[in-house]
C-alpha cells in the first residue's frame, strides 16, 4: 500500500454548498461522485478518512430561525440535513467500491448506526470511510465544531476544511483583491484577526487539543489527495501561539 504520510488518519470536513456544484439548493450527485471518487483514491492510498458534512445546501437552523421557527427545532432540522448528505455521499463511496459507514450522533437506527467512539475507532482501522452525521447532537452548534469534536475523539493527524477557496486568506479574496494568503497562520493569530474559517468553538476544540488543521479548496479537482501529500495549496493553521 502505497504511503500515507504525515496525515495518516484525518477528519475531512465538507460543507452542504460544496455538494450542491452548480444548482442553489440541494444535492447534485455529479459533485457528490467526483468528491467520492477523490476520497476512494485517497482511502486506497492508506489514508484513514473520517466525513463531516453540513447540511448548508439544505437547512440551517439560523435561517428557520430568522423566519420565526424556535432555534433549537430549527438546528434539529439541520442536523436531519447532515444525515441526508452523509447517505448520499456514503451511497456515492460505496459505489465506487468504497466500505463506508454513517453514524448519526442522534440515534436513528432503522437509517444508520449510531455513533459509538469505539465502533467507530475500528471502523476506521479496518479501512472504512466513517461519516459522522447530525453533527454534535445538540443545537446552537455547528458542523464546524461537529468535526473538532470527532477529529479529538479519532485522534485525527488533522482536521482538513475543504472550502471554496484555497486557504486562510487576510480578508475575503472574492471580493477584496488585495487579501493576502497565508501558507501557516496559528489559530490564536486566526481568532485575533476575527478570519472567519470557523466559529470559535470548533477553534477552541481543535487548538486546546493540538490538532492542526488544513484549509484547501475541495472545487478543484485532485486537489484533496494533493494536499493529503503535503503539495499543492493550502493554509496550515497551528495550535502553537
Ligand atoms: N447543527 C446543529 N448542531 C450541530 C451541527 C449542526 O444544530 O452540532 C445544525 C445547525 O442548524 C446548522 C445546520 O445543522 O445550521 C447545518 O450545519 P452547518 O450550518 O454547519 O452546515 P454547513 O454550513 O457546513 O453546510
Amino acid at each position: 500500500m502505497a504511503q500515507a504520510g504525515e496525515f495518516k488518519r484525518v477528519l475531512l470536513k465538507i460543507s452542504g454548498e460544496a455538494l450542491m456544484g452548480a444548482r442553489d439548493f440541494g444535492i447534485d450527485m455529479d459533485m457528490v461522485n467526483r468528491v467520492a471518487g477523490e476520497i476512494a483514491r485517497a482511502q486506497k492510498r492508506g489514508h484513514e478518512i473520517g466525513l463531516v458534512i453540513g447540511g448548508g445546501n439544505i437547512f440551517r437552523g439560523v435561517a428557520g430561525a430568522a423566519s420565526g421557527m424556535e432555534r433549537a427545532s430549527a438546528d434539529y432540522m439541520g442536523m436531519l440535513a447532515t444525515v441526508m448528505n452523509a447517505l448520499a455521499m456514503q451511497n456515492a463511496l460505496m459505489g465506487q467500491g468504497v466500505d463506508a459507514r454513517v453514524m448519526s450522533a442522534i440515534p436513528m437506527p432503522t437509517v444508520c448506526e449510531s455513533f459509538a467512539r469505539a465502533r467507530a475507532v475500528r471502523h476506521l482501522e479496518k479501512g472504512k470511510v466513517v461519516l459522522f452525521a447530525a453533527g454534535t447532537g445538540s443545537p446552537y452548534f455547528t458542523t464546524d465544531t461537529g468535526a473538532a469534536l470527532r477529529a479529538a475523539e479519532m485522534n485525527c493527524d488533522a482536521l482538513m476544511k475543504g472550502t471554496s477557496v484555497d486557504g486562510v486568506y487576510s480578508a475575503d479574496p472574492k471580493t477584496d483583491p488585495s487579501a493576502e494568503r497565508f501558507d501557516e497562520i496559528s489559530y490564536t493569530e486566526m481568532l485575533r484577526r476575527d478570519l472567519k474559517v470557523m466559529d470559535a468553538a470548533a477553534i477552541a476544540l481543535a487548538r486546546d487539543n493540538d490538532i492542526p488543521l488544513i484549509v484547501f479548496s475541495i472545487r478543484e479537482e485532485g486537489n484533496l489527495l494533493d494536499v493529503l501529500e503535503g503539495k499543492g495549496a493550502f493554509t496550515r493553521v497551528t495550535p502553537g501561539a
